[in-house]
């Protein structure tokens, strides 16, 4: 993928796009693979960059929800299961089964849960992963040598997914490319261009360059997750509000807090909530929070009780409890919710994950609510809503079995030099090739789009990107053709937000 190439196909004034999606998260890229995949002409605009709102900053579940099962929601585990089913299939690379304990503290628990989690095996069907099981309290405690034992009288295995959400959101794109489809990020939609009351086109700027395009598209899709009321209301002024954002947040601990490669699920805390902690990329990831009436923001600030809740939470479960010190990362994400018919719910957790897709009277087609694992799903019924609106021809959709783009770039890279061979700090896994990769072949913009989504350093340790932002944002200028000036405007950005708060 390369901008500049992306960027001079925009700058085809005559060009009437079939499909024009707003928004480069998990639904708008979804939509995209989709509409390009039928034939259709697509262009996605990001405001920022791919996935840097709700996308990457999930729980990173492909799963159908072991909540939703509690809340008797079954259409939705179902749909949920499918699609995880398809989605190991379709992207082996970046989906992979995990393993997860329930561990129980009383006594008619174990067989509670293994009995509803029976169920979730039933409900996957043919595309299941494993089989469910009952686990005595001797075999929980071997799993998980550091958590606490008293009281604990045995627990439930079962079988979800795992994926790291940013790295999808760029193989999304480059499969969207691949099928032919301009995708562009740091490209804000400001208004929508209509034409006898019906939506012709929108008018973007480039936030890198500041130059203005008017596009003309059949159809236009708005897919900007907790931001779809602000582009509503371009259409109608008087749209009413139909999001009620969520905040989740997630504290990173070293991996040694658990030590184990099963993750943990606690289906209910004292307040009702779900609790997972989950090895992810050699750290360990305790999450999640669910906090309404936040403000909506592409960069949500974790609240100082958000974090306390959880590292009291770590410490209800962790024979070691973890401190504040000890928090290595901490990242926060809006749920783009849609409130129950049109009213404030005041309790976010217990509205519906199911998607919603609005028509306006001028044809803007909305989609909203949903879950990262059932975005591709999301995305069918909204190209066929499109379809349907914009009297596009026809085409079935194919993406149920549509292979996604696995990268392989920076291996080659690693080779042609011995010193991008390198690890870019001893803490990440990652190499020097793989920010290189990032910026000559995924659209890596700024250092922090190297840092938190094409690789996942920020989330992972703040501390330890920091320190290899240097290194990092030299590779990235050359790559880019930035001066001295860019490295430290770059590094001042990273380094001035107090992520730890
Ligand atoms: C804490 C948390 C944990 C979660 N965990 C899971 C999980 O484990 N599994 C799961 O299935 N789901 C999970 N979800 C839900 C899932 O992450 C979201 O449903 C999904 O990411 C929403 O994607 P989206 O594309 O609709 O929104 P977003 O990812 O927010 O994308 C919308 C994009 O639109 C862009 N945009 C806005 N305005 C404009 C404009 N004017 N011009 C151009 N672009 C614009 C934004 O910059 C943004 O990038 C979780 C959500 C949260 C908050």
């Amino acid at each position: 993928m390369n901008r500049s190439e992306m960027i001079s196909q925009i700058e085809e004034s005559s060009k009437n796009w079939d499909i024009v999606i707003i928004g480069g998260g998990a639904t708008g890229l979804g939509c995209a693979v989709d509409a390009a995949a039928r034939g259709f002409s697509t262009l996605l605009l990001e405001q920022g960059d791919f996935s840097q709102g709700t996308s990457s900053r999930s729980t990173k579940l492909i799963h159908g929800g072991v909540r939703y099962l509690q809340q008797g929601d079954i259409p939705m585990v179902r749909d949920s299961l499918r699609e995880r089913g398809h989605l190991l299939k379709n992207a082996p690379h970046l989906v992979k089964p995990l393993p997860f304990v329930i561990p129980a503290y009383r006594w008619y628990e174990p067989y509670y849960y293994t009995f509803g989690m029976k169920l979730y095996d039933l409900l996957s069907g043919k595309l299941g992963i494993d089989n469910s099981l009952l686990l005595s309290k001797q075999k929980v405690a071997e799993k998980f040598p550091n958590l606490k034992s008293d009281g604990l009288t045995g627990g439930t295995l079962y079988w979800d997914a795992q994926f790291d959400d940013a790295r999808m959101v760029v193989a999304l794109a480059r499969t969207a490319s691949e099928q032919g489809a301009c995708v562009l990020n740091y490209l804000k939609v400001d208004n929508l261009n209509k034409d006898n009351g019906r939506i012709r086109g929108l008018i973007a700027t480039d936030q890198l360059s500041g130059i203005e395009y008017s596009i003309t598209a059949k159809a236009v899709i708005n897919a900007t997750g907790v931001f779809a009321d602000s582009i509503r209301q371009l259409d109608e002024q008087t749209a009413p509000e139909i999001i009620e954002p969520s905040q989740g947040i997630h504290i990173v601990l070293d991996a040694s807090f658990l030590s184990a490669d099963h993750a943990i699920m606690i289906p209910k805390t004292d307040d009702g909530r779900v609790l997972f902690a989950i090895p992810w990329h050699g750290h360990l990831m305790f999450g999640t929070t669910d906090t309404p009436d936040v403000p909506i923001d592409l960069e949500p600030r974790p609240l100082e009780e958000e974090i306390d809740y959880l590292i009291e939470h770590a410490g209800r479960y962790l024979q070691k409890a973890p401190s504040r010190e000890d928090v290595l990362s901490v990242f926060a994400g809006l749920r783009p919710l849609v409130r129950p018919a049109h009213s404030k719910s005041g309790n976010t957790s217990k509205i519906s994950r199911d998607h919603h897709i609005d028509v306006s009277m001028a044809g803007l087609i909305t989609i909203v609510g949903g879950k990262w694992t059932t975005y591709r799903h999301m995305a069918e019924d909204t190209i066929d809503q499109a379809i349907q609106s914009a009297s596009l021809t026809a085409s079935p959709c194919t993406t149920l079995d549509l292979e996604i783009h696995r990268s392989a770039e920076s291996e080659p890279i690693a080779r042609e030099d011995p010193e991008l061979d390198q690890l870019l700090h001893p803490e990440f896994k990652y190499k020097k090739a793989t920010i290189v990769a990032a910026a000559r072949h995924e659209m890596a913009q700024t250092l922090e789009d190297a840092l938190s989504r094409r690789t996942r350093c920020l989330l992972l340790n703040q501390k330890a990107s920091l320190e290899a932002a240097p290194e990092a944002a030299n590779l990235m200028a050359k790559e880019l053709g930035k001066d001295k000036t860019w490295i430290k405007e770059q590094i001042d950005l990273i380094s001035k937000v107090n992520w730890m708060i």
